[in-house]
Order: structure tokens, then sequence, then C-alpha cells
């Protein structure tokens, strides 16, 4: 049932280490071809311009790439776990596809609030929060309480933003279209324009007796608890969609998303890099020549691992699945790679110095 999907730089016809400005400018040639506007009823269009704005929302942004390039397109494919729908869902990653559209199609076309030209029910906006998480939580996962202002329906006006017993009008400027036309003298002759209209600001409705409790703007501001599921092996600037934490929609459409970016701290010992923890581990000299075992610190505690006798200093060990556990099935995890660094005495007794002496006069025999 699931078409598979084409591979992200090849649908935008570029090299897997093309940089930011091949990228947009591969985007930018493709959106001009196959947008909607100048492909009207062609499905074929339409699907090559779906195509390369989501290879493109997330090649454009470093962060996804890198997990693009790591997971390809099981990073992004959502579902998993709890699913969406709902509060507290997890529900995938952050895919900003409206972003580029507003960035990209502003300076494309000129138009601004290409968005408020729409009719009928949009989605509402997508609000953006933050988590702190320590580089366990980040590895591990854990539930957060994060705490977001968000807006609730007013239960005296039932969200219609109008004094009970009165109800909003349609706006006499836009004939409750929301949105007016204009003419423009520009270069190239006049031009008709849409924007948003000024009179109702888009909502195609006046409202004359505000409701007094929430002065007509419908909603009520409150602080609302989420409780966040943060998967194990998240890293530092992933973000968690939570479905419907957002701004109401507008005109009866769904509730945006609350996007919640984990902020990893950093760890004193432990480095990571994907899925990898890399950390140093000083050996005393001794021990490097006469080999031995040594205590470790990973994720998961501490671990006896053997040192070979005869150890030069910068030996990397791997240690085989102490590392983060990968996203999108946490049974598998990378790897722990700790660094042996030969610790040489810099205080030294007069035994020890003696003993010294007299290893290295075997070693001159
Ligand atoms: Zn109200
Ligand atoms: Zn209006």
């Amino acid at each position: 049932m699931a078409e598979s999907k084409r591979d992200y730089y090849e649908v935008l016809g570029v090299d897997k280490n093309a940089d930011d400005s091949a990228i947009k400018k591969a985007y930018r040639a493709l959106a001009k071809k196959y947008h909607p506007d100048s492909n009207p009823d062609n499905p074929e269009a339409e699907k090559k311009f779906k195509e390369a704005s989501e290879a493109y929302s997330v090649l454009s942004d470093p962060d996804k790439r890198r997990q693009y390039d790591q997971f390809g397109h099981a990073a992004f494919d959502g579902g998993a776990g709890a699913g969406a729908g709902g509060f507290g869902g997890f529900s995938g990653f952050d895919f900003g596809g409206e972003d580029i559209f507003g960035d990209l199609f502003g300076g494309m076309f000129g138009g601004g609030g290409s968005r408020a030209t729409r009719t009928g029910p949009m989605k509402g906006a997508n609000v953006r929060a933050s988590v702190r998480l320590t580089f366990e939580e980040g590895v591990f996962g854990c539930k957060k309480e994060i705490k977001v202002n968000f807006k609730e329906e007013c239960a005296t006006c039932h969200g219609s933003g109008a004094k009970p017993g009165t109800s909003p009008t349609t706006c006499p400027k836009c004939n409750g279209k929301g949105q007016v036309i204009y003419s423009q003298q520009t270069l190239f002759g006049t031009m008709q324009n849409v924007k948003t209209c000024p009179e109702c600001n888009g909502t195609g409705k006046i409202i004359k007796d505000k409701c007094p409790e929430c002065n007509g703007k419908a909603y009520i501001q409150k602080k609302k608890s989420f409780e966040v599921d943060i998967p194990a092996g998240i890293d530092n600037g992933m973000s968690i969609r939570m479905a419907g934490g957002g701004e109401p929609g507008i005109n009866g459409g769904p509730r945006g998303d609350l996007l919640v970016e984990a902020v990893v701290s950093p760890h004193p010992i432990f480095k990571r890099q994907d899925t990898n923890i890399f950390s140093t581990v000083p050996i005393s000299f001794a021990k490097a020549a006469l080999g031995g075992s040594i205590r470790v610190k990973t994720v998961d505690g501490e671990v006896e691992v053997a040192v070979k006798a005869g150890t030069q200093t910068d030996t990397r060990v791997r240690l085989k699945g102490k590392g983060v556990p990968f996203l999108r099935n946490k049974n598998n995890r990378g790897d722990h790679y700790i660094t042996l660094v030969v610790s040489v005495p810099t205080k030294l007794t007069k035994e020890q110095k003696e003993a010294l002496e007299a290893f290295d006069a075997t070693m001159n025999k």
C-alpha cells in the first residue's frame, strides 16, 4: 500500500554533499515549474510540487538533514508509539512545511500573506516551546511537564466573540469573504492583488457588541500543562509534535500543534554524536604496560573493561551497545567509545624514582 518514497536528494536533483544555496536553488526551480498556480488541474505537477517541498523542508534544515542522512525516510514518517491524535501523543517531528512557504513564496511572488487568501476552515498556527533535558534524559527518554499559553474557547460567547444575545454580522467591506481585491499600478501595468480585509482582519465578520469576558477575541488565554513523552534517543534541537496543542483553528479548522524542542544539557564526561557516546579514560602507565581491567563510567553505570598489555595512549576501545538508543527502535543502541590516555606521573617518591631508573636501565640492555 505504502508507496516507496524517492530519495530527497534525488527529488531535488542535487548531490548528497550539496550546500544550502544549491539546495535552495534546486528547490526554487522545481517549485516554479510545478507550482499549482502555473499548472492548474494537473495532479502530476501537484504531486511533484509536494514532493519537492517535502524534500526541501528536510534538506534545508541542518538538524532534519542530519536525521535524514542517518535514518532515511524513517526519521520522519511519524506514527512511533502513540501515533497521532489527542494531546500527549508523540506524533513525529516538526516538518515545518508552512514556514518555507511563507519565506519562499513571500519573496518569490511578492504576494505576502498568501495564507490569508485561503478561505474556509484553516488549521491554527503552531506554537513552539522548549524543554530542558539532562544528557541521560535525552538518551533514555522521560516524561516532562511543560506549561504553555493556551487559548481556550471563551465560555461566555462560545467562541463567537459577540456579547451573549447578539451575533456577529457579515463584514460589509468584503461581504464575508475575508479578503478584498485591489488594483495596483506597476511597471507591467495594472495588477490585481488580493489582500486580507482590513475591516474584519480576514474573519469576514464584524462584531458590534463585543463579549465582555473575552473582549471580542473569542478566546481566553490560560496556562496549560502538557505532559510530554520524550522518546529515548532524542537529540539536542529535535522537536516533538503534540497534535492539537497549538492555536485554535480558523473557521472551524483544527487546532495547530505544539512543537516542543529538546534542549539537551552537555555532560561533564560524555560527548554524544548521533547514537554514539565518546569519553576519555585515564589509565596508569603500569596498567597500560602490564594490562588488566579498569572500571569505566557509561550511561548504564560502571562497567569493567579489559586493558591489553602494551596499550598505547589514545587507544580507542568500543563498548558495543552502550551508546544512545535509536529513535525508531530503542532496542537498538549505538556504541560507547572510550579513548584510553596513559597518565605519566608528575610527582614521584625517591623509591619510585629508583624503581623507574632500575626499570629504565633494563630497557637499555
Ligand atoms: Zn467571549
Ligand atoms: Zn471584511
